[in-house]
């Protein structure tokens, strides 16, 4: 096990799988043109899988498939299978928008994935259409019917933002509950991407708190069994439970074991970093796994990131990117880092 200088254990992996996307989210795809990376930049899946397995040689036991939507990835399935049979991770899950899950989910199964997180920021259509440029709002249901159907854990993931979608929460919690889903509610963050992101537009935990008690009665939080979860959980009178990702005015670098590693092989300490480890460059120049091992070990043990905690000092504090400085580094994006 490695330890980075706050000793932080490098525990868990996102996988971005491509950087592109079949939404344009608010908080994350504003804009009406992007630049993406390069084709011939994309790892294949032997790369993807060769660098995961290096990663979990140095103590990474949790790995989330993400993107950019994942599922857009030819063949996701396959990937899946392959990373399926590394021993090492306890842990295999996806983080899709949903729009494609129902035909994908029972191959994802098959192949071995162990948990789903789908995101759902709204009930409504016609916000779904305002909110994310998308009139699919049905496909992303039957995708959630379908994966509780195949045996999926689920999760469901809201990005709450004042004056879009906070009336929503009890509609989502119950939706939850009658889906034997857990729903979390995110801060809107200021990551890269958010253009359009301002302090008066985040909901906190502690209004999102008082919304829900009010509505049912005191609510108790309770442990989510794990050091380093982002979610703090909350459980209602009734038994219910639901989490917050205080993302925004509670951060949690302390316990950060997460790293991202981009779809052309960029790896990212941190979801705010300015700059990530290019592995890309040495995989394909015919690096030994030893050599990989060595340059991410001494450089997680070099991290000192504690992006979201820094933030809370910034005053007057304003998007991380507009867009020229997300046009000239793609990287910089959060549908490239891959949430
Ligand atoms: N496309 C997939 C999806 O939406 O689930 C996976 C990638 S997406 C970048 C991963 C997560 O990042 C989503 O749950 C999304 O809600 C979250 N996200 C994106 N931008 C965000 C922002 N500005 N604030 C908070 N969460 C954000
Ligand atoms: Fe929305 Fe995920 Fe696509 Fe971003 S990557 S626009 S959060 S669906
Ligand atoms: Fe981890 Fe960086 Fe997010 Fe903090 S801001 S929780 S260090 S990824």
């Amino acid at each position: 096990m490695i330890a980075d200088r706050l000793a932080r254990p490098l525990g868990s992996l996102r996988v971005s799988v491509t950087d592109r996307c079949n939404l344009r989210c608010r908080y994350c795809m504003p804009e009406q043109e992007y630049v993406w990376l390069p084709k011939q930049s994309i790892l294949t899946f032997e790369e993807i899988a060769r660098l995961v397995e290096i990663f979990t040689a140095l103590g990474v036991e949790k790995v989330r498939l993400t993107g950019g939507e994942p599922l857009l990835r030819h063949d996701l399935a396959t990937l899946t299978g392959m990373l399926a049979k590394n021993p090492a991770i306890r842990d295999l899950a996806l983080t899709t928008n949903g729009l494609l899950l129902a035909r994908q989910a029972d191959a994802l199964k098959l192949a071995g994935l162990g948990r789903v997180t789908v995101s759902l920021d709204t009930l409504r259509p016609e916000r779904m259409q305002a909110l994310a440029r998308s009139d699919r709002h049905a496909d992303v249901l039957a995708g959630i019917a379908t994966a509780r159907r195949v045996g999926f854990a689920l999760k469901l993931n809201t990005v709450v933002m004042r004056g879009v979608n906070e009336d929503e929460l009890i509609e989502l919690v119950e939706f939850a509950r009658a889906h034997q889903a857990e729903v979390r509610f995110i801060e809107y963050m200021d990551v890269g991407g958010a253009t359009g992101w301002s302090t008066d537009q985040v909901v906190s935990q502690r209004e999102m708190l008082e919304q829900l008690s009010r509505h049912y009665g005191t609510i108790t939080p309770v442990g989510s069994g794990e050091v380093a979860a982002p979610a703090e959980r909350f459980r209602l009178p009734d038994g219910a439970t639901f989490g917050i990702v205080a993302s925004t005015t509670a951060p949690f670098c302390r316990t950060c074991d997460r790293s991202r590693l981009t779809a052309d092989g960029t790896w990212f300490l941190c979801l705010y970093a300015e700059r990530g480890i290019d592995l890309r460059e040495p995989l394909r120049r015919g690096a030994s796994d030893a050599e990989l091992s060595d340059l991410i070990a001494a450089t997680w043990r070099g991290r000192t990131d504690r992006g979201a905690e820094e933030r809370l000092g910034v005053v007057n504090r304003a998007p991380l990117y507009q867009v020229d400085g997300l046009r000239a580094d793609p990287h910089r994006e959060m549908h490239t880092r891959g949430g």
